[in-house]
């Protein structure tokens, strides 16, 4: 691409762009605050920020407010918050509603020479005048050719404020002449309806909306639209490389037009396809009613992915960035497996983060040639063949605690675990045990107590097939720390849930989330928690880590991070992803 491109008109509008940026390359993030953004934004992100970082140059957040029905506050600030978690920090935090007097006053030029309408048609009407198969010849509205000084007056009407009485009382009759309500007039462009391309027949470009706008409140009763808005404040901020979906293919006309009609610099447009994440939903309205009717916790529910849904589960930002970075860019839109962002997850955390022994649901053990007494001190790596990680101690205790799935009352060949008569090994203890009976609650049915024999007597003891997770059950030594654990399969049954016949919402797995309240880790959670962020990001200060920074691998069991339900009393885990694909149901 060229800076600044050669493809501006006007010389003189390319002369004073490159003044202004120096020839830097300036993109921006543009996203409307009407929403929280998904993970098909994050791919926006990294195109815009990452285009201009490779190119020293600088990247503008800037919020499309354009619609204040749809824009809340709450929306503003989780936009900025995701785009800094990503690790991107903007040149300058716009708003569009900063310019709205400029693009006011170009409205006004636009009419001046000749490109702009008042119009009265209702959207019915407009259709019609649109043609196709069914409808016949495009047309053009009988407005469109009005004297321009009528458009401009009746473009300040636009503006005025009906008065603050009630509809049928006699002075809104009197005034009912001296301005217009929503509907009853717009700003037309004025373009070219034998073009073929839909983006020039004569856009809309502003209309009434009686909605008071989150930044300038009840100042403005007229509102541009995208279309006309997005290509003059891409040229206000001097914006480079103006990179946007491809569903703007055709809108490229419409942009080159009106910036070169109303001869203002032009920024270049260019396209990128989408990604979209299969086996979920991303719309806004589908995971509105998911929270609504309360099949996930809210917009940040772990089993979503939206931005905050993905953090809050505890994917670490940098495995968001090289998910999308590995898609690379191309203008073909793309349809990606839930299951093949959890890949790219396990394959970052894989390498980045500390490695612990956590039990789900914990029998107790209790090793019976050991005395009362007994404490011994193993040194366990916080990663197997990775010094870099360091290690820490755990206590070794007589009564310890192990998952139920490792215990069986029947012994069989294929079976290398614990069962009676036959021993395993505990990870990183010297000798391994073996089982010799076990105590059952005959009302349940359960094992309540396993009985085992510390095989350090003889030297020779052979060489167990099989390690499993194990911690000590001793409150002398702190040892376990209890947590409620949270494993989340995916959301949906089927692999395209909006092609249920009977709509997204009966397709959901009843079995999403499933809770463990009894779990318990091993000590060394404690280390692990004081010193996150894991993975460490250079640069960053570790006050603002939050508690999905502490992450680690549970041996066995999958990725974890904490969540913020943690409180002093109880600590939260979230299960980020399984260790190997397909193990979640
Ligand atoms: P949605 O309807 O999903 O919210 P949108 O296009 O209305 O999408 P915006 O808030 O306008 O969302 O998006 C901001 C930027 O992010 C735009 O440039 C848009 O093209 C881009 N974007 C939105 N969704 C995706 C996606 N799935 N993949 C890539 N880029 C996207
Ligand atoms: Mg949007
Ligand atoms: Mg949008």
């Amino acid at each position: 691409h060229k800076v600044g491109g050669n493809y501006q008109k006007n010389p003189k509008r390319r002369e004073e762009h490159m003044k202004a940026t120096g020839g830097k390359v300036f993109t921006r993030f543009p996203p409307e605050p009407n929403g929280y953004l998904h993970i098909g934004h994050s791919k926006a992100i990294a195109i815009n920020f990452g285009f201009a970082r490779y190119h020293g140059g600088e990247c503008y957040l800037r919020y499309d407010d354009t619609n204040p029905e749809a824009e809340k506050e709450e929306y503003f600030i989780k936009i900025r918050e995701i785009v800094e978690w990503l690790g991107f920090k903007p040149y300058k935090i716009t708003y569009s509603s900063d310019y709205f007097q400029e693009l006011y006053d170009l409205a006004e030029k636009l009419i001046d020479v000749g490109k702009a309408y008042i119009c009265h048609c209702s959207a019915e009407e407009i259709k019609k005048q649109r043609g196709g198969e069914e409808r016949g010849p495009r047309y053009a509205c009988p407005h469109r050719e009005r004297p321009k000084q009528e458009s401009l007056q009746e473009f300040r009407k636009m503006m005025v404020k009906p008065p603050p009485v009630p509809n049928d009382s006699p002075e809104y009759k009197r005034l009912r002449h001296t301005f217009y309500e929503p509907g009853e007039a717009m700003l037309r462009m004025k373009q070219d309806l034998e073009d073929g391309n839909p983006q020039m027949w004569d856009l809309v470009a502003y209309r009434i909306k009686n909605e008071a706008h989150a930044r300038t409140g009840d100042k403005w009763r007229i509102y541009p639209t995208y279309d006309f808005t997005h290509c003059l404040v891409d040229s206000f901020e001097n914006i480079t490389h103006s990179l946007c979906t491809t569903e703007f293919v055709q809108s490229r006309i419409s942009y080159d037009w009106l910036c070169d009609v109303l001869d203002v610099y032009r920024p270049q447009q260019n396209e990128y396809g989408r990604l979209n994440i299969q086996g979920t939903v991303l719309s806004k309205r589908k995971i509105e009613k998911l929270v609504a009717n309360k099949f996930v916790d809210g917009w940040d529910d772990p089993r979503l992915f939206t931005l905050v849904g993905v953090r809050r589960r505890g994917v670490p930002p940098g495995a968001v960035l090289a998910f999308v970075n590995n898609l690379g860019v191309t203008t073909a839109n793309t349809n990606i497996q839930a299951s093949r962002f959890d890949q790219a997850v396990r394959g970052y955390l894989e390498q980045t983060v500390p490695r612990l022994m956590m039990i789900l649901d914990p029998i107790p053990v209790e090793i019976e040639n050991l005395p009362e007494d007994y404490l011994e001190h193993i040194e366990v790596p916080f990663k197997q063949g990775d010094a870099k990680m360091g290690s820490h101690q755990v206590p070794f205790t007589k009564t310890i605690l192990i998952d139920r799935s490792d215990f069986r009352e029947v012994d069989s060949p294929d079976y290398f675990r614990l069962a009676p008569g036959k021993s395993v090994g505990l990870f990183k203890a010297t000798y391994p045990i073996t089982a010799t009976r076990f105590d059952k609650d005959e009302k349940t049915g359960k094992i309540t107590r396993v009985y085992a024999h510390y095989d350090n007597e003889s030297p020779n003891f052979k060489k167990p097939k099989a390690y499993i997770s194990w911690v000590a059950s001793s409150p002398a030594n702190n040892s376990p720390i209890p947590v409620t654990v949270r494993l989340f399969n995916r959301l949906f049954k089927s692999d395209d849930p909006n092609t249920n016949p009977e709509g997204f919402l009966k397709d959901i797995n009843p079995n999403s989330r499933e809770v463990y309240e009894n779990a318990v880790i091993e000590t060394g959670f404690e280390e692990v928690r004081k010193r996150a962020p894991w993975p460490e990001r250079e640069g960053e200060d570790k006050s603002h880590a939050g508690p999905e920074t502490v992450r680690f691998q549970a041996m066995r069991i999958g990725y974890f991070a904490m969540d913020s339900d943690t409180t002093e009393d109880e600590i939260v885990l979230n299960r980020i992803v399984t260790l190997k694909e397909d193990a979640g149901k």
